[in-house]
């Protein structure tokens, strides 16, 4: 069963002007893409049981992998997973509420405490990766990872564990159209691009 890109849950203009329409085009339709190409050519070469893994189950199992293969999926199947759970949590104009709002402000302190928290993790991953808020043994927590790691991975292959609740890709390739070398300006243009109505669903699933 090969994975398939999935449609973009809007049209690319949508998050304008904090994510610009050609940034979304290129981040979509090729670089995600891409990932899902070469995610597919090397699941092709692997056994049924691990073709038959759902892609985040796979991450999750990569001691499963040959070990000539896991570098390959790390990057094209945490690309997939990754770039797909990105576009389902933007959108303009929702709000941080009820119970992920008091969730934050227990772990965190304050809201404000837990934006500048996350932020840092993404202005500080050196070259290309993603900030996380995971959701471990519990408690909120943010995290960094490199490259196309993912916090599913655990912390044998990522470096860090827990269930995504928000991602930011501070890769190049997802802001450099608009800002060029500012991420600094990118991170700060993600708060207005959150769709907190689908972290506050990964919350409530996560803590199940
Ligand atoms: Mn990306």
């Amino acid at each position: 069963m090969a994975y398939t890109l999935p449609a973009l849950p809007y049209a690319y203009d949508a998050l304008e002007p904090y994510i610009d329409e050609q940034t979304m085009h290129l981040h979509h339709d090729k670089h995600h893409q891409t990932y899902v190409n070469n995610a597919n050519g090397i699941l092709e070469a692997l056994s049924d049981e691990i073709k038959q893994l759902s892609p985040e189950a796979l991450l999750a199992n990569l001691d499963k992998v040959p070990s000539d293969k896991v570098t390959g999926i790390k990057n094209n199947v945490g690309g997939h997973v990754n770039h797909t759970l990105f576009w389902e949590l933007l959108k303009v104009g929702t709000e941080l509420k009820g119970e992920l709002k008091a969730a934050i402000e227990k772990d965190f302190g304050t809201v404000d405490a837990f934006k500048e928290k996350f932020s840092a993790a993404a202005a500080s991953r050196f070259g290309s990766g993603w900030a996380w808020l995971v959701l471990q043994n519990g408690k909120l927590a943010v995290v960094s990872t490199a490259n196309q790691d993912s916090p599913l991975m655990g912390e044998k292959y990522s470096g860090v564990s827990g269930t995504p609740i928000l991602a930011l890709d501070v890769w190049e390739h997802a802001y450099y159209l608009k800002y060029q070398n500012r991420r600094a300006d990118y991170i700060g243009a993600f708060w207005n691009v959150i769709n907190w109505d689908k972290v506050a669903e990964l919350y409530a699933q996560a803590k199940k």
